[in-house]
């Protein structure tokens, strides 16, 4: 019997996404560098379909019918290459090898245009959804040559997750493109979980409520327009209660944020593609604070009560107002998402469909929302929007909670309470629609001390004034 595909890497993303496979009738060759893995998936699943297990990368590959297809689920980085760099001699022209790991964007394009060279297809995959997603249904972002995909769409298609009957996956476009989109969508995550808990750290100041209680909150608004998988884990974490101590979960956990470094690459990409994705940046930065114990404590020790004590007046008023707001400060945060995509899709060239890209996020992913099928619609329906926040429903959804957003961040000011990202959504929004910036001194400036020159208002070229002497303006 030959394979349809092969899995290389049977931690436990490769594991589960292997059984996926097998489960929808896929054959497929199993390896691991230490044959225990495979060994124990054979035993524990070889039931649920029909697996080659393989203890030589030779075996492996030799059970691969043609053109082969490998996906590579190792440790992203170094590991990936020494795969890579074992399977390539065994290989055919034509064959595919799809790394199915974390890779950062630049590593697929180094990668892809190596493979390129020996004939190979490299497919640099994105997955979402965790373990449970790679076994019950992923959200799939395949980068790589479309003809690659003539081969895996049908594949991927069939064991990605499907909202009303279409797969969340489709070809994103060439070489690092799969990559660099669900790089970010890591980062809209990390967005989205610093808004839910900044909303969370506001009602739990402004109501003096429990944990428990604010869990009915997110439960309810889980109803709304905020529905999604992240609101909905929120209340389960918040209703949790630790067993050992019979305190809420929430309460008996360091507060200290980790990252594997998805945020930070989004960050460090938007900076050179000079895209304002405050939302991200902030959750990213807020996580390295929550970090710094040290500081922390020896600024909770000099200012120990900044802030005023927050009185809310009307309680469901509040509710509604932190709901409104959180529901703006999200959309600033997958605006600012998709006009980074859209930045990497021009700067290499990749042609990715914003629409598209936001459909196949609609399932199997950590950020799967009802919100994502408003995405969808107004990218499809205005591919070249300039801003998600000018589309009909946002635009009508954020003019809405414009006075709940102002009054939730200025109330948290008042109190002392940090909430950076709704406070930079809502400055990111007022800049972008300030008729004046006051970027015009920073040019001022600039041109002081630097000669760096400006452009008028009233008239085309290019100007300086000569602020050390005369201060006559010259055209250079
Ligand atoms: P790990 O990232 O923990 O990697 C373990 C696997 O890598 C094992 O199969 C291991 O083999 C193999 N490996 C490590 N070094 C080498 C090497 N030098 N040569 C050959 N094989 C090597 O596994 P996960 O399943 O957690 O993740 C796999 C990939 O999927 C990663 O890139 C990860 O970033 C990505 N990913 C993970 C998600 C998650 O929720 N965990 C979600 C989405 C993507 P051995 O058994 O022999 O040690």
């Amino acid at each position: 019997a030959t394979a349809q595909i092969g899995v290389t890497g049977l931690a436990v993303m490769g594991r589960n996404l292997a059984r996926n496979l097998a489960r929808n009738g896929f054959t497929v060759a199993v390896h691991n560098r230490s044959p225990e893995r495979t060994r124990s998936l054979v035993d524990e699943h070889g039931d649920e379909g029909r697996f080659l297990p393989a203890e030589s990368m030779a075996d492996f590959v030799a059970a691969l019918e043609r053109p082969r297809a490998v996906i590579v689920m190792v440790k992203a980085g170094g590991p990936t290459d020494a795969v890579i760099d074992e399977l390539v001699p065994l290989l055919d022209s034509g064959d595919i090898v799809v790394d199915c790991g974390n890779a950062h964007f630049a590593d697929t394009r180094r990668r892809e245009e190596a493979l390129r060279s020996h004939g190979l297809h490299f497919v640099g995959t994105g997955v979402s959804g965790g373990e449970e997603g790679a076994l019950h249904g992923p959200s799939i972002m395949p980068g790589g040559s479309a003809e690659s995909y003539r081969k895996l769409g049908p594949i991927f298609e069939k064991i990605a997750a499907q909202v009303d009957g279409v797969p969340c996956c489709r070809h994103i476009g060439p070489d690092g493109a799969g990559h660099f989109v669900k790089m970010v969508h890591n980062g809209i995550e990390y967005a989205d979980m610093q808004l839910i808990a900044e909303a969370y750290d506001l009602l739990r100041a402004g109501l003096s409520a429990e944990p428990a209680e604010i869990a009915e909150i997110f439960r309810g608004w889980n109803s709304g327009e905020l529905e999604s998988f992240l609101i909905e884990i929120t209340a389960d974490v918040l209703a949790h209660t630790d067993a050992a101590t019979g305190r809420a979960f929430v309460d008996v956990v360091l507060d200290r944020a980790e990252q594997k470094g998805t945020g930070r690459w989004t960050v460090q990409s938007a900076l050179d593609l000079g895209i304002p994705i405050t939302g991200i940046a902030e959750a990213t930065f807020a996580r390295s604070l929550s970090g710094h114990a040290d500081q922390r404590a020896a600024a909770r020790r000099a200012f120990p009560d900044a802030g005023e004590r927050w009185q809310v007046g009307d309680r469901e008023t509040f509710v509604e107002d932190v709901r409104r707001a959180l529901l703006a400060s999200k959309i600033v945060a997958y605006a600012q998402g998709f006009d980074h995509i859209r930045a990497g899709s021009r700067e290499y060239d990749w042609g990715i469909d914003l629409g598209g890209t936001a459909t196949i996020w609609r399932g199997g992913c950590i950020i799967r929302a009802r919100f994502l099928d408003r995405i969808r619609q107004a990218y499809d329906e205005q591919p070249e929007l300039p801003t998600l926040l000018v589309a009909p429903w946002f635009a009508d959804t954020v003019d809405d909670g414009v006075p709940s957003w102002r009054r939730v961040v200025a109330d948290a000011a008042r109190a002392g309470v940090p909430a950076p990202a709704f406070a930079s959504s809502l400055a990111y929004f007022d800049a972008l629609r300030a008729e004046r910036l006051p970027a015009a001194l920073i040019q001022g400036l600039r041109d002081n001390f630097g000669a760096h020159t400006y452009h008028r208002v009233d008239r085309d070229g290019t100007f300086h004034t000569r602020w050390a002497a005369d201060r006559t303006e010259v055209q250079p």
